[in-house]
């Protein structure tokens, strides 16, 4: 599977120059926790974070205060992938380009999504998505053969932790 086929592509953005009064409101109004931020061009430029909302209180626009070292995929970057990075790089959400343009995001709530809504067929292992499973499986025939999918349908396991440093014993990014 795809990222463009489970991002959320109505993304909301803001442009380097938007306060950081500004971008504390998008971010409360729509409950996200951090956005990307963009040029006139729609180019992504960088992220803003709430993180950085509150460690940087001189800041004036999002400029000052984004991330510039933004991890980003392609449309056709599979979900596989995206989830060892929101995993591994412990990362909530992924900007998705086509080109160098920012045309939606994938976000952790993306994947559970994905969980939720998918079903797999007992006999053939056939995966479809919904919110009720099929009546009969569309590739075996098999009626009411779906059941919900027991692990995220994207690879396989459960999420590996971050590490722990042995000295201080703070989780630390790999
Ligand atoms: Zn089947």
């Amino acid at each position: 599977m795809k990222v463009g086929e489970i991002m959320t592509s109505n993304v909301i953005s803001v442009s380097d120059d938007t306060t950081m009064r500004e971008v504390a409101q998008v971010l409360d109004r729509h409950r996200i926790s951090g956005v990307p931020v963009c040029d006139g061009e729609g180019h992504i430029v960088g992220v803003i974070s709430e993180f950085d909302l509150i460690a940087k209180p001189d800041a004036h626009t999002a400029k000052d205060a984004m991330s510039r070292d933004v991890i980003s995929v392609m449309e056709d970057t599979s979900v596989d992938e995206v989830r060892y990075l929101l995993v591994h790089r412990r990362i909530k959400r992924v900007p998705v380009l086509r080109g160098q343009k920012l045309v939606g995001i994938v976000s952790r709530a993306d994947l559970v999504r994905e969980i939720a809504l998918t079903w797999v067929c007992q006999v053939c292992g056939d995966t479809e998505r919904g919110k009720d499973p099929p009546d009969q499986c569309p590739k075996c025939g098999t009626p009411s053969g779906s059941e919900p999918t027991v692990s995220p349908p994207v690879g396989e396991g459960a999420e590996t932790g971050g590490r722990v440093c042995p000295t201080c014993g703070q989780e630390v990014a790999i």
